[in-house]
């Protein structure tokens, strides 16, 4: 397959094919679904619904000394790490979409003796650094039909729904190898955010390889179609307003993989300074205000599989 091939693509939330488009950057085209209002990008390289680009980006992105030093600090899944804790006390746990394993590492360090856990992903480099860092990972797709039903206490896609071509599929299959009474987690990009609101094309999460831009309403016209799972919690969360003034002085061009680690990595050790703790006061303020209004960067939910279902 080249990496020029494009595929077209339905409404990823309700399978409709009419939209407007209604944002253009650069070849990223967004359409919004007349039927339920989902923003997605079509068409797509081919390369993002296969994987095939982020097997390749392992070294250059997910392996680089700023990714692996932002994704490996003790704050980076602190809240990711509360929330699991809230709904999954224990048990066994698929992280999908792992990475280089950095949540199931923590989860492990944290909370040893109450979890087993495994992680899987389209990118080998970023496995076999998880595996290095002792993480057990599973190397088949995610959508292949031999994942035993009924195993898992939890499945969390952390920041990985906005990745996929066919999140309806990855869903289903969440449902089907989770326990009855399991549960699962979503965090994803908040369409809806500041950021979004603030600087339109220039804010750099609008990129070629988010093909689904979620709002509060349309994550959960997506989990909807699983009549099994049951909401237990969602809200907004995170922000950087170290992006926001970057992307609001940058012009819309792509910020390039590198600068994007760097400045996490930046702000991740800004967050661990014990000089910056009256700073952090402020930062944690807006992040509940907006949060609270439904504009931070990102949207979680959980949900639980139905016991009876
Ligand atoms: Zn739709």
């Amino acid at each position: 397959m080249t990496a020029e091939a494009q595929i077209d693509r339905h409404c990823p939330v309700c399978a409709g094919d009419r939209g407007a488009v209604c944002l253009q950057k650069g070849a990223l085209r967004l359409v919004q679904c007349d039927a339920c209002a989902m923003v997605y990008a079509t068409p797509v390289p081919a390369e993002f619904a296969t994987g095939e680009f982020y097997d390749r980006s392992g070294l250059p992105f997910y392996l680089s000394p700023a990714k692996l030093e932002g994704d490996y600090a003790a704050v980076r899944f602190e809240r990711e790490l509360r929330l699991f804790r809230r709904f999954c006390p224990g048990g066994q746990v698929l992280d999908v979409g792992c990475s280089t394993g950095a949540f199931l590492f923590q989860l492990r360090a944290r909370f040893a003796d109450c979890y087993r856990v495994a992680g899987t992903d389209v990118t080998r480099a970023a496995l076999d650094y998880a595996e290095q860092r002792g993480v057990p990972v599973i190397r088949r797709s995610f959508l292949a039909p031999v994942w035993e039903a009924g195993q898992y206490d939890a499945v969390t896609f952390w920041a990985v729904m906005e990745h996929l071509a066919q999140p309806a599929d990855f869903l289903r299959q969440a449902v089907r190898i989770l326990k009855p009474g399991g549960c699962l987690f979503v965090l994803v990009p908040n369409y809806r955010c500041l950021a979004v609101r603030w600087l339109g094309a220039k804010y750099r999460y609008i990129m070629p390889d988010h093909l689904n831009y979620f709002t509060r309403d349309t994550l959960r016209g997506l989990v909807g179609r699983e009549p099994a799972l049951a909401v237990q919690a969602e809200g907004s969360t995170h922000w950087n307003p170290l992006v926001l003034m970057k992307d609001f002085r940058s012009s819309s061009a792509r910020v390039a993989d590198g600068e994007r680690a760097q400045l996490l990595a930046r702000t991740t050790r800004w967050k661990q300074s014990p000089w910056l703790a009256p700073v952090k006061w402020l930062y944690r303020a807006g992040e509940f205000g907006l949060g609270g209004l439904g504009l931070a960067d990102n949207l979680y939910l959980v949900a639980r599989k139905e016991p009876r279902l």
